[in-house]
């Protein structure tokens, strides 16, 4: 196996996953202890300006070879997704895969037809978890591919790069990635999550995300004597759930198409909450998403007019795709990357949100890229070595490229 498997199979039996409940930062102490780890292994390496802070963001340097001053930065999380355990994490190496579904204990099995491209893999190694847990390749392969990087680079001083700034972050998986990041700390120019799936992607696109935050208050009476009088917040928010059209939801939206999504709901006659979220690639498609959840505030509120309805919306991250366009230069790189190491290239959006959106938009253009893995957040998470390998791969020729500017 190579080294850069064994480093990610270290790396993914560490248990870090996040936690949305807690209000700390990070939001588990595991998280910081593998900080810890990588950050003995880069001064081990031998990096420069290795930083870990107090709000758990590790940040290192490596000075450039090449001739170019253009500081290139590149990111991965430390954190695994908490919807799926992952506590001891036991990676599970199936070699010559032959491309039947893979079965691992508790009943999961993971099928070929249900994942984008696992086929492309049958004859090499697949990694998965032993199906008590996720695997955690969302983002321990980022990490794996990066710390490989620098290793790499370290030891073969020739290679010409861009000077490198790296930074491991927490709590993605509970969206606060980037609340405690410092871009001008980090002083990247431009930057690479190495957080995205199936190689041969360059992810320049991301959702525009919105939440929406629905408060009603009802009136609560004993229900024998409730007629002209019981306002039931349950019913209120009953409805505003059934008016979303069963099309404009998650579950039968694809490709470019958004949504809105009911999250949770959680109600008694008196009061009531309901989360949603709302997603959609264009800006003229988002605004008219809220302005839709405005006209069904006006209208849920002439219908129960004994009910305070409250609606309180929030932009969570933007599509970068309109900051990537002023300068085509990441994009470009990361392509031609991926053409030299033999694969299709394509351009492409991501169904979700990369803390490179947030990033890009704190003034430091960012691009994901390939981790190889897939089914992320799910205790059928899998990765091919041979995805792993080219996505490190896509990542020193990106930076080579860079390096020769
Ligand atoms: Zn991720």
């Amino acid at each position: 196996m190579s080294e850069l498997t064994d480093r990610f199979l270290r790396y993914a039996r560490m248990d870090t996953a996040s936690d949305s409940s807690s209000s700390t930062s990070p939001s588990s102490a595991r998280q910081v202890e593998f900080l810890r780890m990588l950050e003995n292994e880069l001064r081990e390496l031998g990096l420069d300006d290795i930083e870990l802070d107090e709000k758990g963001t590790l940040y290192a340097s490596l000075p450039g070879g090449g001739s170019g001053d253009t500081v290139i930065g590149l990111l991965a999380h430390v954190d695994t997704s908490p919807e799926a355990p992952g506590e001891n994490v036991n990676p599970v190496v199936h070699r010559s895969w032959d491309g039947n579904p893979v079965e691992l204990c508790e009943g999961v099995v993971i099928r070929p037809s249900e994942t984008v491209d696992m086929l492309r893999y049958v004859g090499d190694t697949i990694i998965t978890s032993d199906g008590r847990t996720l695997l955690g390749a969302d983002d321990k392969a980022g990490v794996a591919i990066i710390m490989e990087i620098l290793d790499t680079l370290i030891h073969n001083r020739n290679i010409q790069v861009p000077p490198l700034r790296i930074a491991f972050t927490t709590d993605e998986e509970v969206g606060r990635g980037m609340d405690n990041f410092d871009p001008e700390r980090f002083g990247a120019d431009f930057a690479y999550t190495v957080d995205g799936g199936s190689v041969g992607k360059v992810d320049t696109q991301t959702f525009n995300a919105w939440s929406a935050n629905w408060k009603v208050k009802g009136r609560e009476v004993h229900p024998g004597s409730a007629k002209g009088i019981m306002v039931n917040a349950v019913r209120v928010l009953a409805d505003i759930v059934s008016s979303i059209l069963p099309e404009e939801m998650p579950e039968n939206s694809s490709g470019d198409e958004g949504y809105y999504y009911p999250l949770s709901i959680s109600s008694v006659t008196s009061e009531g909450n309901l989360k949603m979220i709302l997603r959609d690639f264009t800006s003229e498609g988002m605004k008219s998403r809220i302005e839709t959840m405005r006209s069904l505030e006006k209208w849920i509120q002439a219908r129960y007019p004994g009910a305070e309805i409250s609606l309180e919306m929030l932009e969570q991250y933007s599509n970068p795709g309109e900051i990537l366009e002023q300068d085509r230069r990441a994009v470009e790189f990361a392509l031609q990357a991926t053409g030299k190491v033999g694969l299709e290239p394509e351009e492409s959006s991501i169904r979700g949100g990369t803390d490179g959106s947030r990033l890009s938009f704190m003034g430091i253009p960012t691009v994901n890229l390939p981790t190889g893995g897939e089914l992320f957040h799910s205790r059928n998470e899998w990765i091919a070595e041979k995805g792993l390998e080219l996505s490190y791969r896509i990542v020193l020729e990106t930076l080579r490229i860079w390096g020769t500017q």
